[in-house]
Parts: structure tokens; C-alpha cells; sequence
């Protein structure tokens, strides 16, 4: 495990003294405390800690999803919390790319049609380009044979594949995973870990909340949540 930042290197993501709480009958509850991370363009950063410690708290707060209570949030130098919604949402689609545990594809579309419609979101793709970098995308994951199947018929593993190249529709440089393979078998985890590497080696910044062991794995740093 490397656990130093890259040398000369400006963060793409800065997050700065940021809390998360819920008020109940018995006071306060912190989702997230004053947390403060620098995390560098490049980077492959595992986040860890047991249920209910604030991983997809994290997570959404970093996608612009969830908005700190108080601390502050940057992404390439801009502030996330002066975005108004609209703003934040079409930044959002242009600078992120998010994998959930579950997939998360429209069941109605095809594999195919679930990657352009993450694209027509955002317009970032000139129109006469989509086609082909969807075909790009699936060969970049390995299912070109599932372009034009409705996701309930992939197998776990393929519709992971799909929704991770949906991710990358627009080509953003950060993605994010939570859980990304939580409901993968082991060896069917273990390939998409070697996708999110290569993706990585490709020049993405990607964080993945994972509940599995990280001792002996690819990430450049982990990041434990208690
Ligand atoms: P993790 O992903 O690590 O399991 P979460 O980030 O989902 O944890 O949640 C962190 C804590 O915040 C948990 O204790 C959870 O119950 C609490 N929490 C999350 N969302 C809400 C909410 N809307 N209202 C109250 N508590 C919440
Ligand atoms: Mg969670």
C-alpha cells in the first residue's frame, strides 16, 4: 500500500473541516465530523469502515449528492456549495461518473440506450460521436456482445460492467463507487477491481467504498472511516 499523495500535484477534490448531521430526539448525530481529505487527480483511493460510519455519506457529499452541514467542499478549485442545484446537477454529469451496488440501469432500456441517455443528459458528447463511443465503452469493458440487451437478462458482474461504462459516458475524471461489488461474487469482484485499475492507469481519479479486506489490493490509499 502506497499511502503518499503523488508529488506537485494540485487536489482535484478538496474537502475541507465538512460535517454531516441528523437531529433527533436525542440530539445531534453525526453522519460524517469534521472530516478533512485532499484527494489528488490519479488517485485510486479505497474508503473502508463498518456499516453506518459514514461511507455513502462521503460519497454523496463528494458527488455534490448530499450537502455538508457545515466545512466546505471543492472540486478543480471551485466551491460545490455556491452551485445552485440545476448548476451542480449538469456539473455533476459532466464531472462524475457514479457506480452503485445495484447497478442502478433502466430496466426498460438496453445496455446500449442506458449509455446514451447518460449521455444525451449532459450534451458534453457531440451527437454524430455517440454511437461509436458507446461501442468504445463496451469493448472497453468487455460486454459489446450485451449492446443491445435489456440489463435483467446480464449476468451480476456484466451489469456492474454496463453501469461502469455508463460512468465513463461523458469521460469525466472522477468516478465514484459505493459498494461496487458488494453484491459480486468473489471472482467476479475481483475483475471488476481490475477495472476500476485499469481505469485508474488510464488517468481517472477513482474511490470506491468497499466492505471487503484492502491488505494486498491495488488502492494507492485507504481511507477508514470509524
Ligand atoms: P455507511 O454507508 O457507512 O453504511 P451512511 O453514510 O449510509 O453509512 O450513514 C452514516 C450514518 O448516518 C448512519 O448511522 C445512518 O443511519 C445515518 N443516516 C444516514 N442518512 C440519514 C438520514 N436521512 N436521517 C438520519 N440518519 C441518517
Ligand atoms: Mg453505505
Amino acid at each position: 500500500m502506497k499511502n503518499q499523495l503523488p508529488e506537485n500535484k494540485e487536489p482535484i477534490i478538496k474537502m475541507k473541516e465538512v460535517s454531516r448531521w441528523y437531529e433527533s430526539s436525542s440530539g445531534r448525530f453525526y453522519a460524517l465530523r469534521n472530516m478533512s481529505l485532499e484527494i489528488t487527480c490519479g488517485e485510486y483511493i479505497a474508503v473502508t469502515g463498518k456499516s453506518g460510519s459514514g461511507k455513502s455519506t462521503l460519497l454523496n457529499i463528494l458527488a455534490g449528492i448530499d450537502h455538508p452541514d457545515s466545512g466546505e467542499v471543492s472540486f478543480s478549485g471551485k466551491t460545490l456549495n455556491e452551485m445552485s442545484e440545476t448548476f451542480l446537477s449538469a456539473w455533476r454529469g459532466k464531472s462524475i461518473g457514479i457506480v452503485f451496488q445495484f447497478f442502478q440501469l433502466m430496466p426498460t432500456l438496453s445496455i446500449r440506450e442506458n449509455i446514451l441517455l447518460a449521455m444525451d443528459f449532459t450534451g458534453k458528447i457531440p451527437s454524430k460521436e455517440k454511437e461509436e463511443r458507446v461501442k468504445t465503452l463496451l469493448d472497453r469493458v468487455g460486454i459489446t456482445a450485451q449492446a443491445d440487451k435489456l440489463p435483467s437478462s446480464l449476468s451480476g458482474g456484466e451489469q456492474q460492467r454496463a453501469a461502469i461504462a455508463r460512468a465513463l459516458a461523458n469521460d469525466p475524471p472522477v468516478i465514484v463507487a459505493d459498494e461496487p461489488t458488494g453484491n459480486l461474487d468473489s471472482s467476479t469482484a475481483a475483475s471488476v477491481h481490475e477495472l476500476f485499475t485499469s481505469l485508474v492507469n488510464d488517468g481517472k481519479t477513482v474511490i470506491v467504498v468497499t466492505h471487503e479486506n484492502v491488505a494486498g489490493s491495488d488502492f494507492g490509499r485507504i481511507v477508514s472511516l470509524k
